[in-house]
């Protein structure tokens, strides 16, 4: 096939120190990005607009390097998901994408979870705080500061499953039943069978990340959410592996709750972050009745899925919920909504869920100061009440603007601010 797309002359490459683990970014990066299925094509250009203005009034200057996948790539290449748009992320080691449509029907595996796969983004991030302004089913939306770190590569999603009546099914049905001896459990009839890995080396690589962002980010506690009251070989073994990393790992600087309690009578040492753990259903709960008690959340793939909707409802729901994907020296930043297909190509939603992604990409990239840029543009924005119409619905007065309006407000009330 040819090589269609050239990384811009303009730009330099992104490096990584494996040794030291040392991201090296040059102030005019190549940074691939994948505008998406769907609405991709509006939310796409809007922040790369809005990311544009931040890394302008910073100094800096990114090469986009534009590449494809779903719809837009099977026009070009005639596949969904081009080895060079995957190679281009693996050597440029920063991008963002929009969503993704997952093409309904057998054997097509959803592209997210592909690219995921491929790249061994092993974590999945999504920030959920509020932007003052944005529209709320809670009384104290400000309370929500949380951030959850989602497994990204096992668990139910990781793909092991068999359609019921096929032949892996029946003959998983047959090892279950006659070699393992678990009779009595599954009905007769057609069954349908997935597996749950849990493996300690995923869980341990996913809680140091949660962990390490705590501790750079100066927040108090980092809460295991599992099931192994019931699941106890999974997401039992998920929370035990969470401890033994907070214990032996990290010394002084991490505490867990046990041990505050029996040793330090719940005096917290200067500066450390406590590890504490809590059963999923409870914390679905918790997130809304104990909103302030909780910062970091760690968990398992879809605990992680349920959790992190659940709090973005509660600061304004997929229009504005933000997320990225981590690997070693990696990251893939995207937005927790999908395709919206109803709403494609009509300058209409919101694309501020995108432009918050490319805020912890900035960020990735030590450009904190762009980061904090994009932030506030976007929120000085909210509270002028210039909005898309999924907010303008749930706030009083204020303008209803297009995608493409929205982002120029940000990207001008930015460059007033840089
Ligand atoms: P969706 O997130 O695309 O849309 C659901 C609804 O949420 C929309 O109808 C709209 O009312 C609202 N919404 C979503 N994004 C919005 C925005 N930016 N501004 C305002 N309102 C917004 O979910 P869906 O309809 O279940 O999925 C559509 C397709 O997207 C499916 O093919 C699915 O597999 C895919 N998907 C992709 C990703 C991804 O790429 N990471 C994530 C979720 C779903």
């Amino acid at each position: 096939m040819a090589y269609t797309v050239e990384p811009p002359a303009e730009g330099r490459r992104i490096t990584y120190d494996e040794g030291s683990g040392e991201l090296r970014v040059p102030n005019n990066p190549v940074i691939p990005i994948i505008y998406g299925d769907g609405i991709g094509t509006d939310v796409g250009p809007a922040a790369r607009r809005v990311l544009d203005a931040a890394a302008e009034a910073t100094g800096r200057r990114v090469a986009w390097m534009r590449v494809y996948a779903g719809e837009a790539a099977r026009d070009w290449y005639g596949e969904n998901l081009p080895s060079e748009t995957v190679d281009a992320i693996r050597e440029h080691r920063v991008a963002i994408k929009g969503p993704l449509t997952t093409p309904v029907g057998s054997g097509f595996r959803s592209l997210n979870v592909a690219l995921r796969q491929t790249l061994d983004l092993y974590a999945n991030v999504r920030p959920t705080y509020h932007l003052d302004g944005v529209p709320s089913p809670v009384k104290h939306p400000e309370h929500m500061d949380m951030v959850t770190f989602r497994e990204n590569t096992e668990d139910v999603y990781a793909g092991i499953e068999w359609e019921a009546g096929t032949d892996g099914a029946e003959e998983l049905r047959r090892f279950v039943e006659e070699e393992l001896g678990c009779t009595g459990v599954i009905h007769d009839g057609p069954v349908g069978v997935g597996l749950k890995p849990i493996t300690e080396f995923g869980t341990k690589r996913l809680v140091r990340e949660a962990i390490d962002y705590a501790l750079e980010h100066g927040r108090d506690t980092v809460t295991l959410v599992h099931k192994g009251n019931i699941m106890k070989y999974t997401e039992g073994a998920f929370r035990d592996w969470g401890y033994e990393v907070a214990e032996r790992e990290y010394g002084d600087e991490v505490i867990t709750e046990d041990t505050l309690w029996e040793e330090r009578d719940g005096e917290l040492p200067a500066e450390a972050v406590v590890v504490n753990d809590r059963l999923a259903d409870n914390m679905l709960q918790q997130v809304l009745t104990r909103t302030e008690n909780y910062d970091v959340l760690a968990t398992p793939n879809l605990n992680g899925d349920y959790l992190s909707d659940a709090c973005g409802a509660q600061v304004g729901g997929l229009g504005v919920a933000p997320g990225a994907n981590f690997g070693e020296g990696r990251c893939l930043a995207e937005p927790v909504h999908g395709s919206a297909p109803k709403y494609a190509g009509q300058d209409k939603v919101n694309p501020t869920a995108l432009i918050l992604s490319g805020r912890i990409m900035l960020d990735f990239l030590g450009w904190s100061d762009a980061a904090d840029l994009v932030r506030d543009g976007v929120e000085a924005t909210i509270q002028d009440r210039t909005v898309t119409y999924d907010l303008h619905r749930n706030i009083d007065g204020g303008e209803k603007v297009s995608t493409s309006e929205f982002a120029e407000l940000v990207a001008e009330k930015i460059r007033g601010m840089g």
